[in-house]
């Protein structure tokens, strides 16, 4: 017997309907009525979808209209007590509450429940990135006093719908151990586990609700399977399932994105009916599982890669498959590896994306038919013998393009120095080199890369997309911009500067396009949270450089000024990981062939004059895996990777990146392993706690503490946050410098905004550098030092 079903489904709609009626709903302009309908046809369509393509089950519960952890805070009645929610209130009103905040405005005029006790609204619940995707859940909250009570109202409704289609309904939630694992204790020292006890029995009730509701299977989600856990929470795990297990009903427990390595055993003992796993991100483990798991319990194979868009190999599937068919009895789930969520909903016939690649990839449609194929090839029905051979001649296709694999760029890869990703010098002997060159004054000031997009540049560029605007009205209307952003820095009396990204919309994207090997989607949304949706381009072939990408900008932006102009670049793993990229050579091969082309970028910047060149590496905290074991080899690759875009310059260029918004402190070593001469990060909203880990002392002390570790290069602390349009005073910044001199010494500190200024205006950007640039003039005079040889420019400009 061969069952199909998915984990679950992408919510947002193929032309991002549920975002429009979102948006709409928040700016007042259609009721709650009118989204709950958008909703339900989404709903209604996705399980015609599924039901279409012969799943044995729809998938009811994964929908959500902001985020399917923030629905279970509201299903288990857990709240935060700090929304100051009074019961009565809609309980939509209450979700988008705590999914965006409530002002105080907000509080008596729209949402009518009682404002907090400071009268002051309430901040929307912390956002983090679910495991290692870009989705982003709403972290629920738990201490001491947190109570749970079901409130299944919502769900039966859906459930109802989906029979009413009629469909097979399958429930999925995330499950009580990952539900607790993935909040956060609001109360020092309390453990959120003590609330297991708690928790379970309302799972318990849902299940028997559930039950004579006449939902047969219920999956629950415990992705923490998949990550090196404490024995506590292993043993929760055993006692969660010991009970729910007791409860008349199915449940399948689905773990994905990681393998489950020491949890294997555990996992194929949960006393449950059935358990989901990961054949994708860890087909090595299938078979050991597929012989562990008693007969008596369902086995769903996850083959379908649910976190990329490349279409199956099918025969390599059917292949697995019938292995692990033969070892259960003739049983099992056919399944795509985790929730379709992190897929676009449809790539087949998106018109933008080149054609040689189009037949190659499959978005969440496309994978539906992919389990039906499956299912029935399992079956031997001959009707599926069309798409196998579809299946077939596309994976021939793309082994074979010359496109995917190049000769020239094996040669470059295979015939690389292996000191190709060294700097010639040490960084002592480059710093003196460089403070020869570029004179700056102490405590440097800079910025991060990108000004204001301001609404003329948005408006240029859509013309010049559409055609309206020729190629030389668009860069000299862009170059004005730049002349216009050089102009503004001077008058600030920044130091370094840089020419301000008008002419990008994207960091990858604008790198991606005028790169070998990328294609690009009209249409290929993916939902990163709420109703934010991104579309990463798709990474199908070998990368190469045919042309220089930024050096006409930076040499026009340099010939404005005689101070340094920053080159900027997007670094190879942040594009990487920004991407969908190939599955048919390792990840860490694409990084290096990206860096080659970097590299190439770097070597020409630093041909036509550019002194200082930033290489921008948000994202290499989000690549790191899930399980510890795996980490160094990754962290290896990926500094490499980077040292190798940023190593072909002369001791006297300054290479410079940047890093944000990830919690950078155990992975330090291999940050300074990078080697760049200076890094600015992101600590303003921490209040420079991050710097904890940066500065400890030259004996290996961090503070005080054993085991420190001590920066070794520049570094430029961010000094305000560039989320809000609030201008800090200039106290505020020297206050956050001063405190970050107690760990950095001064002579290697910079002094910069925490990242990019896209986001902003131009007044409030120029009000905050202006700022900015004060704190480092008084922390000049402070400090009484020499500088880094140069004058100071901001006395002159700014005072
Ligand atoms: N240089 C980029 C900018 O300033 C960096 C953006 C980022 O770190 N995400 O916009
Ligand atoms: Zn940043």
């Amino acid at each position: 017997m061969i069952r199909t079903h998915v984990l679950g489904f992408p919510r947002i709609g193929a032309q991002r309907e549920l975002k429009q009626a979102l948006e709409r709903h928040w700016r007042g302009e259609i009721g709650e009525a009118a989204l709950q309908a958008v909703a339900a046809e989404l709903r209604a369509r996705h399980w015609r979808l599924q039901a279409g393509a012969g799943l044995d089950h729809v998938t009811v519960g994964d929908f959500a209209l902001y985020d399917h952890v923030a629905n279970l805070i509201q299903l288990f009645g857990c709240e935060p007590k700090r929304f100051g929610f009074r019961g009565d209130e809609s309980p939509l009103r209450r979700y988008f509450a705590m999914a965006r905040g409530v002002t105080a405005h907000d509080h008596d005029a729209a949402c009518g429940c009682e404002p907090g006790a400071s009268g002051e609204g309430a901040a929307a619940l912390e956002m983090t990135k679910w495991f290692d995707t870009n989705y982003h859940y709403l972290v629920p909250e738990f201490d001491g006093a947190t109570a749970f009570s079901l409130h299944a109202e919502r769900l039966l409704a859906e459930i109802d719908e989906a029979i009413a289609l009629p469909a097979s309904p399958k429930v999925a939630l995330l499950g009580p151990v990952s539900f607790l694992f993935l909040g956060k204790s609001k109360e020092e020292g309390f453990d959120r586990l003590a609330l297991l006890h708690r928790l379970l029995p309302v799972y318990e009730q849902l299940l028997t609700r559930l039950a004579a509701r006449g939902v047969t299977w219920v999956q629950l989600d415990e992705p923490i399977l998949g990550l090196d856990l404490e024995p506590a929470w292993q043993d929760a795990l055993r006692r969660a399932y010991a009970r729910l297990g007791t409860v008349d009903q199915h449940v399948m427990v689905a773990s994905y994105f990681s393998p489950l390595a020491d949890n294997l055993a555990l996992a194929c003992e949960l006393p449950v009916a059935g358990l989901h796993v990961d054949a994708v991100r860890a087909p090595e483990e299938l078979l050991d599982i597929a012989r562990a798991l008693p007969l008596t319990r369902e086995l769903s194979v996850g083959i379908v890669d649910g976190r990329n868009v490349w279409r199956a190999d099918l025969d390599a599937a059917l292949a697995v498959l019938r292995e692990v068919r033969a070892l259960r009895g003739g049983r099992l789930w056919v399944a795509a590896s985790c929730s379709l969520l992190h897929v676009p909903m449809s790539l087949r016939d998106d018109a933008a994306v080149d054609e040689d690649v189009r037949p190659w990839l499959a978005g969440a449609i496309e994978k539906l038919e992919e389990l039906r194929v499956l299912k029935r090839a399992l079956w031997s029905d001959e009707a599926v013998v069309k798409a196998l051979a579809e299946s077939r001649a596309a994976s021939a296709s793309r082994a074979s393009n010359p496109r995917v694999r190049r000769l020239d760029i094996a040669r470059r890869v295979k015939e690389l120095p292996t000191d190709a990703d060294r700097r010639a010098a040490a960084f002592p002997v480059r710093r003196a080199a460089q403070r020869a060159r570029l004179k700056l004054p102490a405590f440097p000031t800079t910025t991060i890369g990108s000004f204001p997009q301001t609404p003329a540049i948005r408006a240029a560029r859509a013309a010049f997309k559409r055609g309206e605007l020729g190629a030389d009205a668009y860069r000299d209307a862009m170059c004005r911009e730049i002349e216009h952003a050089v102009r503004r820095q001077e008058a600030l009396g920044l130091d370094v500067l840089v020419h301000g990204e008008a002419e990008r919309n994207d960091m990858v994207e604008y790198f991606g396009e005028q790169l070998d090997g990328f294609a690009f989607t009209a249409n290929g949304w993916v939902q990163s949270y709420g109703s934010r949706c991104v579309k990463p381009p798709i990474l199908f072939g070998d990368v190469a450089r045919p042309a220089p990408m930024t050096v006409e900008w930076t040499r026009f932006a340099q010939a404005l000024t005689d101070r340094p102009m920053k080159g900027m670049l997007t670094g190879p793993i942040t594009i990487l990981q920004w991407s969908f990229v190939r599955d048919d050579q390792p990840r860490s091969e694409t990084a290096l062939q990206i860096a080659l082309a970097i590299r190439d970028e770097v070597a020409d910047l630093e041909a036509a004059g550019i002194a200082v060149i930033q290489i921008d590496e948000p994202a290499i905290r989000e690549g790191l895996p899930l399980r510890r074991a795996a980490r160094r080899d990754y962290l290896a690759w990926a500094t490499r990777a980077f040292r190798v875009s940023a190593s072909p310059v002369r001791d006297e260029t300054q290479i410079h990146t940047h890093m944000c918004y990830s919690e950078f402190n155990d992975i330090l070593p291999e940050i300074a392993a990078m080697d760049a001469d200076v890094i600015t990060i992101e600590t303003s909203r921490s209040d420079m706690e991050l710097l904890r880990g940066f500065g400890g002392r030259v004996d290996g002390t961090a503070n005080g503490q054993a085991g420190g570790f001590r920066y070794p290069n520049e570094i430029g602390p961010g000094v305000y946050d560039i989320h809000s349009p609030r201008v800090p005073s200039r106290d505020e910044m020297l206050r956050l410098l001063r405190k970050a001199t107690e760990v950095i010494p001064a002579e290697h500190l910079w002094v910069n905004p925490d990242c990019g200024l896209k986001t902003r205006d131009w007044p409030e950007t120029e009000a905050a550098l202006r700022h900015m640039v004060e704190a480092a003039r008084v922390l000049r005079s402070g400090v009484g030092l020499g500088g880094q040889d140069g004058p100071d420019r901001s006395k002159t400009a700014a005072g």
